[in-house]
């Protein structure tokens, strides 16, 4: 019985991101996390009711946590609010997460839904800047250990948890 493992959605390849493209992982580091976990797959801002393709977001204000306490906001390029939808989103990945025990996540980096340790400005300046997406954040409130794709590595070395 392998242990269960959320995945970021596009980065198993399926063309999800807002680009309307994937960013799938290597396929022998692919091969080996399936060999090892039961791979869930979910695109937060699919389940949140957003379109593919999609104007690109990023977080003003703050990281995902403070979407998540209503301190900052989701902003499209087109200077659209789409928090609530990020946060719809973060919620069903979440109980999914919870549905099918998982400890653990691989979410696609610097994403502001799935980044785990950095996201973008919020000026669409291409800046990185410490913080959770709003995903990364909700899950990691709740005990679950977000990895992102540069850190496979550790993901596969870490002993699965039951
Ligand atoms: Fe990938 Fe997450 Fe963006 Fe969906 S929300 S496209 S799973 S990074």
């Amino acid at each position: 019985n392998k242990p269960p493992l959320l995945v970021s959605a596009c980065l198993l390849g399926q063309p999800v991101r807002y680009d309307g493209h994937g960013k799938a992982i290597p396929s022998p580091l692919l091969f080996e996390l399936a060999r090892r976990y039961q791979l869930f797959s979910i695109c937060p801002e699919c389940l949140g009711g957003l379109p593919t393709p999609r104007p690109a977001a990023e977080i003003s204000g703050g990281d995902g946590g403070d979407v998540l306490d209503g301190h900052a906001r989701v902003i499209t390029q087109t200077g659209q609010d789409v928090s609530r939808a990020f946060s719809d989103g973060a919620r069903q990945a979440l109980d999914s997460a919870i549905r099918h025990g998982c400890r653990q996540a691989l979410l696609k980096a610097n994403s502001p839904s799935c980044g785990n340790r950095q996201i973008h400005s919020g000026h669409f300046d291409q800046q990185l800047q410490p913080g959770s997406g709003v995903t990364a954040a909700l899950l990691q409130r709740h005990g679950i250990s977000v990895f992102n794709e540069n850190e496979m590595d550790g993901l596969l070395l870490t002993k699965p948890q039951p």
